[in-house]
């Protein structure tokens, strides 16, 4: 049977690609069907149809169609829910809010719908519109980011002798092993991959995976904790994917560059 199926969802856009003269190849991070990708026809020539609403980070609601669910959908329509005017002004904004949905991408796959994930860079990006662009929801984001995907590190004990988190104990985190060994049973704590935490730093970032996201900003964050968990998360991040993310990079050259 030829038949069309047409679908509506919402989606915070990727990416897009150039597709001949007159398409645009968008990908969505949307909240029924995942990672989509769709061809918008004649979005390069007019901008009528799809006005403003395929740029990246743009939560728009969407029609598309598609004969089969292993075929490329066509954009029907696109209707702006929220296109973040303030983001687009600031350029820590849009390095970190670039940052977010160049995560997003590498770690979800297409057609697998993860709804938390979708509310995650919703609600993210939102805060960074309202002018947070602190370390603190930069490492929230990644944290919470882990744990929807499947890749939460191990932070509530040892994963040698398994004993719970104890304030009285010291701690290092294994990049490899995703997760805490204390330094009673870790004999290498200079080893590669292994990195010295502190039991404030693991707290924090227990407390900022399940805090409601209203309430993050009263969360303390010290300079250790800061340091600390830079090395973890972004080490570890890249260990997951074999490779650091150039939007990692160029946030944090600019970071850098104003120290
Ligand atoms: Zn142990």
């Amino acid at each position: 049977m030829n038949t069309k199926a047409t679908h509506r969802t919402e989606g915070i856009v990727l990416k897009t690609l150039n597709y001949s003269d007159s398409d645009l190849i968008v990908t969505f991070y949307t909240r029924d069907f995942g990672k989509l990708t769709a061809i918008a026809k004649g979005a390069r020539k007019s901008k009528k149809r799809f006005v403003n609403v395929l740029e990246p980070f743009c939560c728009s609601s969407l029609l598309f169609f598609r004969k089969q669910r292993d075929q490329l959908a066509w954009l029907e329509s696109c209707q702006c829910i929220n296109e973040y005017p303030e983001i687009r002004k600031s350029l820590d904004r849009t390095l970190l809010a670039s940052y977010f949905i160049d995560l997003v991408d590498h770690f979800s796959l297409e057609e697998k719908a993860e709804i938390k994930l979708f509310k995650l860079l919703y609600t993210f990006l939102s805060l960074i519109e309202e002018g947070d662009t602190s370390e603190r929801l930069l490492r929230f984001f990644e944290i919470r980011h882990l744990k929807i995907t499947g890749y939460a590190p191990a932070l509530d004990r040892c994963l040698i002798c398994n004993a719970p988190l104890n304030s009285q104990q010291r701690y290092v985190f294994s990049i490899t092993h995703g997760g805490l060994h204390c330094l009673s049973c870790s004999s290498a704590s200079a080893a590669p991959g292994v990195l010295p935490i502190s039991v404030g730093t693991i707290r924090t970032l227990q407390l900022g995976t399940e805090i409601e996201t209203d309430k993050m900003k009263r969360i303390l964050f010290s300079g250790q904790t800061a340091r600390e968990s830079k090395s973890l998360l972004t080490l570890f991040i890249g260990h997951i994917l074999g490779k650091e993310l150039k939007s990692m990079k160029v946030l944090d050259e600019v970071q850098r560059m104003r120290i």
